[in-house]
């Protein structure tokens, strides 16, 4: 049976730390950390996750802003939304909560966040310091699972990481963190011919589709660490990830939940990336 592992109580011991170091910033320098996060529209699913960056947010004693846009604003006014956020001092990360309405173009709007206050690592500078190895922020998703992976003492150096998903948000910066790290990767995604058999030599298996029940207990080797980014909702509309967990759990040697896995610490590197922000001022 896998060691299930407990991404909520990591996150929480990382959100205790940056609470710790919120408050000595502000007794010493009298900055207080400014998160921006821009709503456009209303989805549902968007509206949780910016409620809950906003409870974290809140939790450490980080100021947060939300804005929030009419589905029907152009994308002449989120860019100078995004210009006077980049030159409010109060501000030190922004964030555009995806999706936006598709008449928007979110690549260009990410552009025009300062690279100094994108604390999501999207904007093309920060993923291209990553892609050559030079500090930057680092798309908060796979810095969590690299933070669980380091925690939990799984070894990456010369082992085989199998990422499935290339996303830009996911997939693509997990691979460039796993190969930083000495993993020897691969990454899978839709035209990939026999996903089960690369999976089966994984050591590190990241799921990162959006396809529930996508990773069966016989796609794993026995033993590897099986990490679930996936969130889906099942046929009884419960959260769950792209990994059979019941199946999976038999073989792996140690596996995330979903949710209480990679989530929780997702929002735990956005406050984390938020402080450094604030402290390179
Ligand atoms: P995308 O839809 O952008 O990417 C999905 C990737 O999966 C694509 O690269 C796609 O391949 C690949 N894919 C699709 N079907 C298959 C398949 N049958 N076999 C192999 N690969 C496949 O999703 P994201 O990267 O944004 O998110 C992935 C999942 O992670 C989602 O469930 C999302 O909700 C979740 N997520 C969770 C977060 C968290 O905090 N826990 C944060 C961010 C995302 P191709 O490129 O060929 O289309």
């Amino acid at each position: 049976m896998a060691k299930i592992i407990d991404g909520k109580a990591l996150a929480q011991k990382v959100r205790d730390g940056i609470k710790k170091q919120n408050q000595a910033m502000q007794y010493e320098a009298g900055i207080i950390p400014g998160l921006a996060v821009i709503l456009v529209g209303d989805d549902p699913a968007s509206k949780v996750y910016v409620r809950n960056k906003e409870k974290a947010c809140k939790e450490v004693g980080f100021y947060s802003r939300i804005i929030r846009k009419e589905a029907s604003c152009t994308q002449e006014e989120l860019i100078t939304l995004v210009e006077e956020l980049n030159h409010d001092d109060a501000i030190h990360g922004i964030l555009v909560q995806s999706p936006i309405p598709s008449h928007l173009d979110e690549m260009a709007v990410v552009r025009a966040i300062d690279p100094a206050k994108d604390v999501d690592g999207f904007h093309v500078e920060n993923a291209g310091k990553l892609m050559v190895g030079i500090p930057g922020f680092v798309p908060c998703t796979p810095k969590g699972v690299i933070r669980m992976l380091r925690e939990e003492g799984i070894a990456m150096a010369g082992k085989h990481a199998v990422v499935v998903g290339r996303s830009n948000i996911v997939g693509k910066p997990m691979a460039m963190l796993l190969l930083a790290e000495n993993a020897t990767v691969t990454v899978c995604h839709s035209r990939t011919e026999n996903l089960a058999e690369i999976t089966r030599t994984a050591d590190i298996l990241v799921a990162a589709v959006g396809k529930a029940g996508l990773i069966t207990a016989d796609m794993v080797k026995p033993g590897a660490a099986v990490i679930d980014v996936g969130m889906n909702r099942n046929a009884e509309g419960k959260l769950c990830g792209d990994v059979d967990f019941a199946g999976v759990s038999e073989v792996a040697g140690a596996i995330t939940p979903v949710p209480g896995g990679v989530g929780p610490m997702t929002i735990a590197m956005l406050l984390e990336n938020t402080l450094e922000a604030a402290q390179n001022g």
